[in-house]
């Protein structure tokens, strides 16, 4: 239970040791071990490889990274923290069957390499836009495993803060893979939170507001939006706006350019078509509420528990959510 291991130690130890236990899973690894099998997809300052381990004979995504890219973008920050998140979860915290698990990182002279579990099927994103939108059933099937994983990474005292459709990836088995960690905040990582403060009121000295979030703020909470501070409940804002993409088709805050969307997302303009299942309703109009305090998963409002409790969850055994048998849809 990652409440245990937290009991122990605090998330820099955890880190500092996941760094080297990184190290020791794939000692000296390099390019060289892997064959590179085709790409899964592109970032703006990386490329994702499915790559086949000659060691293990197994394959895995393999993200590369331009060290000059990151060091331009100035993103090292981000980077270094994605990897050591996606560490902390998979080996202090044992992982999560519906969060991408990290094999090995390495480098050589100009790149960075993340070997990660593979995710065949590509996003959620790609899935709905392929499907045109979910029935009732399928909607709550994705939606259940994404808050069985957001639990599982709030109890390891992490905030993904960037939970979007194109972050959420289909594994083979068709069951999903929570990726991107770029953007997750570390609850209590002091250093983390006095670089983005910093961060923050240069971004507002320059006339700005938004930090490293440019480009998605259709899923991103009023609060994240406006200062960048967010605890557990900016996640749960990420979910309502997904639920009701998956039973729609479209994001619930839509306009021509992001600032447009900033402000619908502040004004809490959206609205419902004729028919939209009730219950989900409910839940969505719990979720996108402006006071995060008041927000249902916020500690306040009672957590997670609160959440596995609402009417739109009824017949789901939480227990069994990791081992359910998934549709395969295409
Ligand atoms: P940006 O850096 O611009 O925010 P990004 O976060 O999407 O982009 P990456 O995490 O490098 O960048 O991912 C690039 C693409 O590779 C993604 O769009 C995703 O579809 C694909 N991808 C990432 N991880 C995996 C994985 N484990 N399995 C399969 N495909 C993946």
């Amino acid at each position: 239970d990652p409440s245990e291991v937290l009991n122990n130690k605090t998330h820099k130890d955890i880190v500092s040791e996941m760094r080297k236990e990184i190290i020791k899973t794939a000692p000296n690894r390099q390019v060289s071990d892997y064959h590179f099998l085709k790409v899964l997809g592109e970032g703006s300052f990386s490329t994702v490889y499915l790559a086949h381990e000659i060691q293990t004979n197994k394959n895995f995504a393999v993200k590369v990274m331009n060290k000059e890219s990151i060091r331009r973008e100035k993103k090292f920050i981000n980077v270094l923290r994605e990897r050591d998140v996606m560490a902390s979860l998979t080996y202090a915290f044992g992982g999560h069957p519906f969060i991408v698990d990290l094999h090995c990182a390495f480098q050589d002279r100009t790149r960075l390499f993340f070997v990660i579990k593979a995710a065949p099927n590509g996003e959620l994103y790609d899935l709905l836009k392929y499907m045109g939108k979910f029935d009732k059933d399928l909607a709550l099937f994705y939606c259940t495993e994404i808050v069985e994983a957001l639990s599982f990474i709030h109890k390891c005292r992490v905030i993904h803060r960037d939970l979007k459709p194109e972050n959420i990836l289909i594994g083979e088995d068709w069951h999903i893979l929570i990726s991107d960690f770029g953007s997750a905040k570390i609850v209590g990582d002091k250093e983390q939170e006095a670089l983005e403060t910093e961060e923050a009121s240069q971004l507002r000295a320059q006339g700005q507001s938004r930090g490293s979030f440019v480009g998605t703020a259709q899923y991103i909470s009023p609060e994240v939006l406006q200062s960048q501070c967010a605890g557990y409940e900016a996640d749960y804002w990420a979910v309502g706006a997904i639920l009701f993409q998956m039973l729609t088709g479209y994001a619930p805050f839509r306009a021509s350019n992001e600032y447009h969307i900033m402000r619908r997302v502040m004004n809490l303009e959206y609205d419902f078509p004729e028919g939209f299942p009730q219950s989900a309703k409910d839940l969505i109009q719990k979720f996108l509420v402006i006071d995060p305090s008041k927000r249902l998963g916020s500690l306040d409002m009672g957590g997670f528990d609160q959440v596995k409790n609402h009417p739109y969850f009824e017949g789901i055994v939480w227990d069994e959510v990791k081992s359910r048998y998934a549709p395969s849809l295409l």
